[in-house]
């Protein structure tokens, strides 16, 4: 049984102004003022697109981003429809060999009392896992003894539009503690790297 920390990575490449650019040309059909564009039109008209909420246009570009996370955090991750989805399957991988992963929870310190119940259970589920194996029953069988904290990798790829509600509300105040975590960490990479696109989100906010 490996302990390991949560994480986020940002897969795709992006390229500032590139990507600006793309989602300025888009948008200027609308007004037919593609004569405005100049070296650096996009950033007051993508500030602007988004002061007046005519965020389909920031819908033409999508970013894939990989969470290494535990089960309960990755079935509130899926349920943000306007995004695709690849996660890694309890059904066809088979932890016999390598043993489990699970995540710890970020508030449960080492050596503390919650941390020690926590990993005792965490044994016994991998206990009970290679047992079933043992026995001859499959992976996608053998997963019911598993539980929330296991170990999952998802990849989400969704649009500019539907990464700012994403982080809008996985970084409230009512957000879970370790969906909030990640997405803080996520929140800061897009201010970095997109911060027209991104600037205005405020965590705790809604
Ligand atoms: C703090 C918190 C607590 C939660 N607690 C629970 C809980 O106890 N139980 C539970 O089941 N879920 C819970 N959820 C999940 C929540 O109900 C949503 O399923 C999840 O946050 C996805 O949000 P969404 O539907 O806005 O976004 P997305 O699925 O990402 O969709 C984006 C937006 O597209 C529009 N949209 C998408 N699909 C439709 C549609 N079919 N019809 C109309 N408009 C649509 C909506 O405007 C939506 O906001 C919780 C979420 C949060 C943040």
């Amino acid at each position: 049984m490996k302990p390991i920390r949560s994480s986020v990575t940002i897969l795709t490449k992006l390229n500032k102004k590139k990507i600006f650019k793309h989602i300025e040309l888009c948008g200027r059909i609308c007004y037919k003022s593609e004569n405005k564009i100049n070296n650096d039109s996009f950033n007051n008209f993508i500030r602007n697109l988004i002061s007046r909420k005519h965020e389909s246009v920031i819908e033409h570009f999508s970013v894939s981003v990989k969470f290494i996370c535990d089960r309960g955090v990755s079935h509130e991750i899926v349920r943000h429809r306007i995004a695709s989805y690849s996660q890694e399957s309890t059904r066809y991988c088979n932890y016999f060999n390598s043993g489990l992963v699970f995540v710890v929870p970020r508030k449960f310190s080492k050596n503390t009392h919650e941390y020690r119940i926590w990993f005792d259970s965490c044994m016994q589920c991998e206990k009970s896992y290679i047992n079933m194996i043992k026995i001859g029953l499959t992976p996608e069988s053998a997963r019911s003894v598993l539980n929330n904290s296991l170990k999952t990798e998802l990849i989400m790829t969704a649009n500019l539009r539907e990464w700012r509600h994403f982080l809008k509300l996985r970084t409230s105040k009512n957000a879970h503690p370790e969906i909030k975590i990640l997405s803080l960490e996520l929140l800061e990479r897009f201010k970095n790297k997109l911060p027209i696109v991104f600037d205005d989100i405020k965590a705790d906010s809604a």
